[in-house]
């Protein structure tokens, strides 16, 4: 049997908007009345999250000065992750044929993500996504969970799941960013990173994972590749 980890945002939805709109308010929010700032385009926000700049330093390429940057990022913190932002959170492209595409394969799916499960029930009911998801496949943080960095959060859940999955002959990891492919590496299972996500490629590259492909679709088409029966070779 073929096991799928999903990682939820970036595969399956695309937060660009919703991070977006939450810099425009914490700029808002910290600069002083007469301060000039240069807000940033969204192409440009997202490319920097794309390329790992930290909050501190988009705040201060902004226009705030170092304090400021400082209550930026911790405001950033606070509103990331609220109800009326998640409303901004939409479906990446394809991400619904690709799964459809996982069920009529058959293969075992699980969702792995650094979601809270309100904030994943949120989803599942705003894009009718429950359906690929039973109860048991579903890892995510608990509602009062206390995070630390997902790169070390997200090992634990993936150990969690590996312990309470049935057995599979084959086990793949899809997600985009550097948190996903370190989970799977460091449990043996085979790592496909999505370059539609808050990562670039060249991100991506430098924790190695086994493939890169643009996005879900790209990586159910190389999965498939991969796990058809070889061909016979018959001589006659
Ligand atoms: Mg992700």
């Amino acid at each position: 049997m073929i096991r799928i980890i999903t990682d939820f945002d970036g595969p399956i939805i695309d937060v660009s908007e919703r991070y977006y709109r939450v810099y425009q308010f914490c700029l808002n929010k910290i600069r002083r009345p007469q301060q000039k700032v240069r807000q940033l385009s969204r192409t440009e926000f997202w490319q920097m999250k794309r390329s790992r700049v930290s909050e501190k330093q988009i705040a201060i390429i902004s226009g705030l000065d170092e304090v400021q940057a400082q209550e930026f990022s911790l405001l950033r913190h606070q509103t990331v992750h609220t109800e009326p932002y998640f409303h901004y959170d939409r479906l990446a492209f394809g991400a619904v044929d690709a799964l459809l595409k996982i069920q009529h394969a058959g293969w075992d799916l699980a969702v792995m993500t650094m979601r809270r499960v309100w904030e994943l029930d949120f989803a599942f009911k705003k894009f009718d996504l429950g359906r690929f998801f039973p109860e048991n496949r579903c890892y995510c943080l608990s509602n009062d969970y206390l995070k630390t960095r997902d790169i070390d959060d997200k090992p634990l859940l993936m150990a969690r799941a590996l312990k309470e999955l049935p057995p599979a002959t084959d086990t793949w990891m899809i997600g985009d960013t550097e948190a996903d492919i370190v989970a799977a590496k460091k449990h043996g299972v085979k790592a496909i990173a999505v370059e539609c996500g808050i990562r670039e490629r060249s991100q991506l590259e430098l924790y190695q994972p086994d493939f890169i492909v643009t996005n879900l679709t790209a990586a159910v088409d190389l999965i498939l590749e991969k796990s058809a029966a070889p061909v016979e070779l018959v001589y006659r």
